[in-house]
């Protein structure tokens, strides 16, 4: 095939995956939390919000015009858009994976290309839902340990006798590492946050180990 027709068949290619519904996109890439709110959906947006999540929905995915829009943190666009930032991969990338998630074929692509598209987005699933996972986890962690904390700090507040710092005053060797441990929740990487989820003493705190 000649490159001109290549382009022009990528081209109808990348159309069709535009018209993909919109909404079918976000069940199969990112979950089943829809919300119908007459001719557009309502979500919260994975994206943004920190450990606590998106509490009140700010995500919008529009059936007329087949987009999405966060009012949120700004982030929004086509579902091939949908596709890149669910997966954190380029727009080649996003469009070889739906073509071969939704049946879609690219032509002049070989077999072996489209079962590596495939693969890659089996893995790309696979990994978004351990992040997803992970997430719950962590949004539980950082609660319990904020209301540990706070129980801590209002124990050790209270502390007023001799017999009072001899009963509770082993509590002072909690407070700073929860402190610092609370700190690594809000404002570490993703892995400095799981390193510190699989601390032994962690766990304890939560209650998982
Ligand atoms: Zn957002």
């Amino acid at each position: 095939m000649r490159k001109i027709e290549m382009d022009l068949a990528y081209f109808n290619i990348t159309e069709q995956l535009k018209t993909l519904p919109i909404d079918e996109v976000w069940r199969r890439y990112i979950n089943n939390d829809l919300r119908r709110c007459g001719n557009r959906w309502i979500t919260r947006c994975p994206w943004h919000g920190g450990p606590d999540g998106d509490r009140n929905p700010s995500l919008v995915i529009y059936t007329h015009s087949n987009r999405w829009h966060c009012f949120g943190c700004g982030q929004g666009g086509s579902t091939i858009d949908l596709a890149m930032k669910a997966f954190n991969i380029d727009f080649k990338e996003a469009v070889q994976i739906m073509a071969a998630d939704f049946g879609i074929m690219i032509i002049g692509s070989t077999p072996e290309e489209r079962a590596e598209a495939r693969r890659k987005g089996l893995f790309a699933k696979a990994k978004r839902e351990l992040e997803a996972r992970f997430k719950v986890k962590e949004g539980e962690a950082y609660q319990r340990l904020a209301s540990l904390y706070r129980a801590v700090d209002q124990t050790l507040a209270e502390i007023k006798t001799e017999e009072d710092l001899e009963l509770f005053g082993g509590l002072y060797h909690i407070a700073t590492p929860l402190e610092h441990v609370l700190e690594v929740l809000r404002t570490g990487t993703p892995a400095e946050r799981f390193a510190v989820l699989g601390d032994k003493q962690v766990r304890r705190w939560c209650g998982w180990a």
